[in-house]
């Protein structure tokens, strides 16, 4: 029987579900609701659990599951707990590994879902063979893991890392985590559509961008208006990266990582991100860091980077 692992990335609108053995592939996926009408997680462990099972029915009695790795936002690695998340609909500390454990009696690890995703990069993507590196998660906010000497950085309580809430400008945007001028209130798909807006609003600048509603607005809507040569989209572009480079400068200091690397939603732009987060990273950097350190795309096809990250996360753990 073949070894498997469940990656389990939990997002504010979906939970991603993933079959995945130790070289990576994923063997079966699934994608259900995280929101559940009772807003209460012991519905969902139960519509969780179900999925788990069928998905473990259908591929058949050839495998063997050894653990579930799980990523979440705000999820903490040392006590299995997701913590205050502001977008998911479960408040307060939620014990996520001590209910899943009711139901599999296996290894179960949790962590946030950008640790994850730096774990998933550090055993399938582009972060093979690195010690040091640094992830950087642009979706609906900015969220980060730090791989040292080849182990994701946690700090004393779990939450090391949290780059999306270091300061950008001390009375700028309002931020969801009920502070001001965040790094994730500039730079992520959020963010950049909030850019856009003021751009509209600043300038006469004609730009596609102008007849969209807020909501409706999307960083691949920002992305294909740069590639026809939107000044505005371009131009939000430019800051995003500025801003991304500058405040990535300063990590740089903290780990001395060999390469740098972006993924999430607002990634998908590619170049019109990675350069001027680079121009402006360089141009922020000490001396003794420059020309060193790389950006670049996430190395893991994108639609399972979260399911991959969980898993990568447990047979990181399986290993030790
Ligand atoms: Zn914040």
């Amino acid at each position: 029987m073949k070894s498997v692992v469940i990656g389990i990335d939990i997002g504010g609108t979906f939970t991603k579900l993933g079959v995945v053995d130790k070289e990576g592939n994923n063997i079966a996926s699934k994608s259900i609701s995280t929101q559940t009408t009772d807003n209460n997680v012991n519905t969902f462990l139960e519509i969780l659990n179900g999925e788990l099972k069928k998905i473990l029915h259908e591929i058949g009695s050839g495998y063997r599951l050894i653990g579930i790795g799980v990523g979440a936002p705000n999820g903490n690695y040392y006590s299995g707990t997701i913590e205050f998340a502001p977008n998911l609909q479960w408040k307060g500390v939620v014990p996520f590994v001590d209910l899943l454990k009711k139901y599999f009696n296996i290894p179960i690890v949790l962590t946030n879902d950008a640790n994850a995703a730096a774990l998933g990069e550090m055993l399938y993507g582009g972060a093979k063979g690195m010690k040091d590196f640094i992830i950087i998660t642009l979706g609906t906010g900015l969220g980060s893991g730090i791989v040292v000497n080849g182990q994701v950085v946690y700090g004393h309580d779990g939450f090391a890392g949290e780059l999306g809430h270091i300061n950008v400008r001390p009375d700028g945007r309002e931020c969801g985590c009920g502070r001001k001028g965040c790094l994730e209130t500039y730079v992520s798909a959020t963010g950049i559509k909030r850019t856009v807006y003021k751009f509209l609003a600043d300038s006469l600048e004609p730009s596609s961008l102008k007849g969209v509603c807020f909501n409706d607005l999307s960083a691949n809507m920002i992305t294909e208006a740069a590639i026809k040569g939107d000044k505005v989209a371009l131009a939000a572009f430019e800051y995003t990266g500025e801003i991304l480079g500058s405040k990535l400068a300063d990590a740089v200091a903290y780990t001395s990582p060999e390469a740098i690397f972006l993924c999430g939603g607002l990634a998908q732009a590619g170049d019109f991100i990675i350069r001027p987060t680079k121009l402006y990273m360089e141009m922020n950097l000490l001396p003794i860091y420059m020309n060193k350190v790389k950006i670049l795309p996430s190395g893991m096809k994108d639609n399972n980077v979260g399911i991959m990250g969980a898993a990568g996360l447990i047979w990181h753990e399986l290993e030790k």
